[in-house]
C-alpha cells in the first residue's frame, strides 16, 4: 500500500522512471518537505560560489532545496542507476554535475580541486565509511551536514568517558566541531527504517595541523581502541613502544578515557621516545 501510495506521489510530477526502494543500498526516502528543507539550511555556507557535495541524492528531495540556493555549485553523487534516471528527469540542468557512481571509490580530487561541503542522507550502512573518506579528505571538506542512524550521530558526538565513544569520535572531534541538531523518527521516510535518525553538522576546526605525526596519531587511537578494555599499555604493545613510553602513567588507562588533547599529547610523547 505505501508503495502504491509513494509511485503515486512520483508519478504525480510527470516522472516516468519509478524508483523502487532498495534495502542493500540503505533507501529510505524523506517524505518530509520540511525536515528536507531544515537539512539543507543547516548548511553555513560563505558567500561567494561554494562547492557542494550531495551524497545519494535518490529521489532528489535534498537536491529540490540545494537548487534553490544561491552560490553553490552541486554535485550529485549516486550509485543507484534507477535514481540517477529518475534525478535527470527532474533536473536536467544538473545531468553534468550527476555522477553514477561509489561515493566511496570515486576520486574526489579529480572531481573536485578546492575546498567542498557535503550533505546527505547518507545510507546507513556505509555511514562510517563515509566519514573515514571524509577524514582522508579533511584539507578539502569544510563542513558535512548529514543525517545518519542516531546511535551512530550519538557516538560521533560523544565525549570520553562513555562505553559509546570511539575511533570516529576521536578522529572526527580532532578536526571538526560537531554540533547534534536534531532527532528524526522512522515515519518520514519510505521505507521506514527500523532506527531514529539525527542530523548533525560537522565544521572543519581551526587546527591546521594537530602539533603531532598524525599518520602516527590515527595509528595510536585505532589500536587503542581495538581492545578498548585493555588499558593502553597493553593494547598499544603491536606499535612496539619503548620501555620509556610504556612505563607513562597515562599507559595505565583505556583509551575510551582519554579526550582528544590527550591522544594528541600521547602521540607527543610517543614520538619523543622513538
Ligand atoms: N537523499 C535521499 C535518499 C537517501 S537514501 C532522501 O533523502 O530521500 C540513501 C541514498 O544513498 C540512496 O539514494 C542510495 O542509492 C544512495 N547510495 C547508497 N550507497 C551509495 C554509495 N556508495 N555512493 C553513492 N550513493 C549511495
Amino acid at each position: 500500500m505505501s508503495n502504491l501510495k509513494f509511485n503515486i506521489q512520483l508519478s504525480k510530477s510527470r516522472i516516468s522512471t519509478v524508483v523502487r526502494p532498495k534495502k542493500f543500498l540503505g533507501q529510505h526516502f524523506l517524505k518530509d518537505q520540511n525536515i528536507a528543507s531544515k537539512i539543507v539550511e543547516a548548511l553555513v555556507l560563505p558567500q561567494e560560489l561554494s562547492p557542494v557535495v550531495e551524497i545519494g541524492p535518490g529521489t532528489g528531495v535534498l537536491t529540490h532545496f540545494l537548487t534553490e540556493k544561491k552560490n553553490i555549485e552541486l554535485t550529485l553523487i549516486e550509485i543507484d542507476r534507477e535514481s540517477v534516471a529518475y534525478l535527470k528527469e527532474k533536473f536536467p540542468t544538473l545531468t553534468p554535475r550527476l555522477v553514477e557512481g561509489d561515493f566511496l571509490e570515486l576520486d574526489l580530487r579529480k572531481l573536485i580541486a578546492g575546498d567542498f561541503y557535503i550533505i546527505g542522507n547518507f545510507p546507513y550502512n556505509i555511514s562510517s565509511q563515509i566519514f573515514f573518506k571524509a577524514l582522508e579528505h579533511r584539507s578539502q571538506v569544510k563542513q558535512i551536514v548529514c543525517m545518519l542512524q542516531k546511535e551512530v550521530a550519538d557516538r560521533i558526538a560523544e565525549k570520553e568517558g562513555s562505553k559509546t565513544y570511539g575511533i570516529l569520535s576521536v578522529l572526527l572531534q580532532a578536526y571538526y566541531d560537531i554540533q547534534y541538531l536534531f532527532k528524526v523518527p522512522p515515519g518520514v521516510f519510505h521505507p521506514p527504517p527500523k532506527v531514529m535518525s539525527a542530523v548533525i553538522r560537522l565544521t572543519r576546526n581551526n587546527r591546521i595541523t594537530l602539533g603531532c605525526d598524525e599518520v602516527l596519531f590515527h595509528k595510536v587511537v585505532k589500536q587503542g581502541f581495538q581492545n578498548r578494555r585493555k588499558t593502553l599499555r597493553n593494547a598499544l604493545k603491536p606499535l612496539n613502544l619503548s620501555t620509556s613510553v610504556s612505563l607513562l602513567p597515562i599507559m595505565e588507562k583505556r583509551a575510551e578515557q582519554l579526550s582528544v588533547e590527550q591522544f594528541i599529547s600521547l602521540t607527543q610523547l610517543i614520538e619523543k621516545g622513538r
